[in-house]
């Protein structure tokens, strides 16, 4: 019988893990008579960080449930399984040795969430001579061109006035070419702690307990990285866009209501409080941010939640979302390396075991292991605010970061780590930075009740070790922080200091530091 050659792939659409997209633009033109869907999991992206087991199956859960609703609709999908006795371990490698195999006369991708991915999958193509096509990420309100069109305009970059420029161009929570309620935020009403009562009941958030193919992604993740960090016994993110949508509407109609005044809250075990949980889903785009931001417009219009909670929920989708990743793509590749405040130390290595008697971070830490999530608070004012006063060198910190967090992509995770929490990018994300002492996380949280620091002290041995060191910051950065108008409040309470309260701080902190350095308790 004559053989008929097979049939040459025309188009080769690659999808990353967070890129679950069904309407990305890289399916535009798609022809299933001719084209392909390329997908792997590849071990590199589980260790170039050393990424929790929760953080790895979400990924690669969503792919497998991604990939079959591909085949189910008759495209055909080339998918490489983590655990393939072939699979060649990168990105890079599988994609070599599918272009040997299938020859397909073009790739199409959509922008990637990481640089470092971006060049891999360029000069992949480059070395087999094939045609690479990056089409723009549409799930993103602005595109990276109009952010770099806002930012060359302007001397010093701001979200908030590029928030309210998305608001005045989207119509999101205006009233004609007014902001809705007559104010462009509510921050005064929106940063309240729970006081000494706690919380109360506060509605749990729907689960997904894992179905079996999330569980075969469970058994590959325990058998190929034992020694990662995290458990996944708590493994109940939505992994499907439908989930992902029941999420929503769980939020919209249990919490966020009070999501607004207690969205800065930290309450000891309590891991999500009044938050959506929907970070994950979202970054991996399974859900599209103008379904969500719509869903939430729609309760504040409807009266079910009330306007600083919707807009203080709006502003961090269509504000600092899409600011963050205009100002990685911007900046990127130096960003990765700046280092303003020249921190130099290791992270402490209770970062991976949340081992160690400082309560705040045991929480976090403790919280972050066994979920994989923190909400923003946590990771910027008990997490990184340590790592910023003890000076750990930010690019430890954003590796951290990277690993630890279910919801973590780079684009998003380096500019709020490097820029917010460490300020090693010297004023582009936040103006000034996020320095405290214990005192704001005593405010926020019920953490210090059972520390045995106190957070009022910063020398003797009760002295809380975030106080120590927050005015050892002061003192170690004093000269650069003078020129910033916003850390003058901060520096006169610096000036009242008498050299030997100095001199004593500066021994307290040295010792907190070496302790740290060490991973022993200070
Ligand atoms: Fe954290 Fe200090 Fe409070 Fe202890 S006293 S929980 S170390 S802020």
């Amino acid at each position: 019988m004559k053989k008929h050659p097979a049939k040459r792939t025309r188009h080769l659409v690659l999808v990353l893990g967070d890129q679950l997209d069904r309407h990305s633009a890289a399916f535009d033109g798609f022809d299933p008579a001719a084209d392909a869907v390329w997908m792997a999991e590849v071990p590199e992206e589980s260790t170039h960080v050393w990424s929790h087991k929760a953080r790895i199956t979400m990924f690669l859960s969503a792919m497998r449930h991604f990939r079959d609703a591909l085949k189910k609709e008759g495209l055909t999908v080339h998918y490489r399984l983590l655990d393939h006795p072939e699979n060649r371990g990168s990105l890079s490698g599988e994609l070599t040795r599918t272009l040997k195999q299938l020859k397909p006369k073009r790739l199409i991708s959509a922008v990637p969430g990481a640089w470092r991915v971006q060049r891999a999958l360029k000069k992949t193509a480059q070395a087999m001579h094939t045609q690479i096509d990056i089409r723009p990420d549409r799930h993103f309100l602005a595109s990276s061109e109009a952010f770099s069109q806002y930012a060359a305009q302007r001397k010093q970059l701001r979200m908030e006035f590029f928030y309210r420029q998305v608001r005045k161009k989207t119509g999101i929570l205006m009233a004609g070419d007014k902001p809705a309620g007559g104010k462009w935020n509510f921050d005064a009403e929106n940063r309240q702690g729970f006081g000494k009562e706690g919380p109360g009941s506060v509605p749990a958030p729907r689960s997904f307990p894992p179905n079996s193919l999330t569980r075969e992604v469970m058994a590959a993740v325990e058998k190929r990285f034992p020694d990662h960090p995290g458990s996944l016994k708590r493994f109940d993110w939505p992994i499907t866009p439908k989930q992902a949508r029941l999420a929503l509407d769980d939020f919209i109609d249990h919490r966020l209501h009070r999501f607004g005044p207690y969205q800065d809250a930290m309450w000891t075990g309590e891991p999500y409080l009044y938050h959506s949980r929907l970070s994950a889903a979202m970054n991996l785009k399974l859900l599209d941010p103008r379904e969500v931001v719509a869903a939430v417009e729609k309760a504040y219009h409807t009266g079910q939640a009330p306007l600083n909670s919707v807009e203080g929920f709006i502003r961090q989708i269509i504000g600092w979302r899409e600011y963050v990743r205009g100002v990685y793509w911007f900046f990127m590749p130096d960003y990765l390396n700046r280092n303003t405040l020249g921190a130099a130390r290791p992270l402490p290595r209770f970062y991976w075991t949340g081992e160690t008697d400082m309560n705040c971070l045991r929480q976090a830490i403790g919280q972050t292991l066994e979920y994989g999530l923190c909400h923003h608070i946590q990771r910027l004012m008990v997490t990184g605010l340590f790592a910023l006063l003890l000076g750990v060198k930010p690019q430890e910190v954003h590796a951290w970061y990277l690993a630890v967090y279910v919801d973590a992509v780079e684009w998003i995770e380096l500019p709020n780590t490097l820029g917010m929490s460490q300020f090693a990018d010297g004023g582009v994300m936040a103006s000034k930075p996020y320095a405290a002492s214990g005192k704001y996380i005593q405010r926020m949280s019920n953490y210090c009740v059972d520390c045995p620091y106190e957070p009022g002290q910063s020398t003797g041995e009760k002295a809380c070790p975030f106080t120590t060191l927050y005015w050892d910051f002061l003192m170690r950065h004093e000269s650069l922080l003078r020129k910033n108008p916003r850390m003058q409040l901060q520096l006169r309470n610096l000036n009242r200091l008498s050299p030997e309260e100095r001199r004593r701080l500066k021994g307290q902190a040295d010792r907190v530091k070496a302790f740290a350095t060490n991973s022993e308790n200070p």
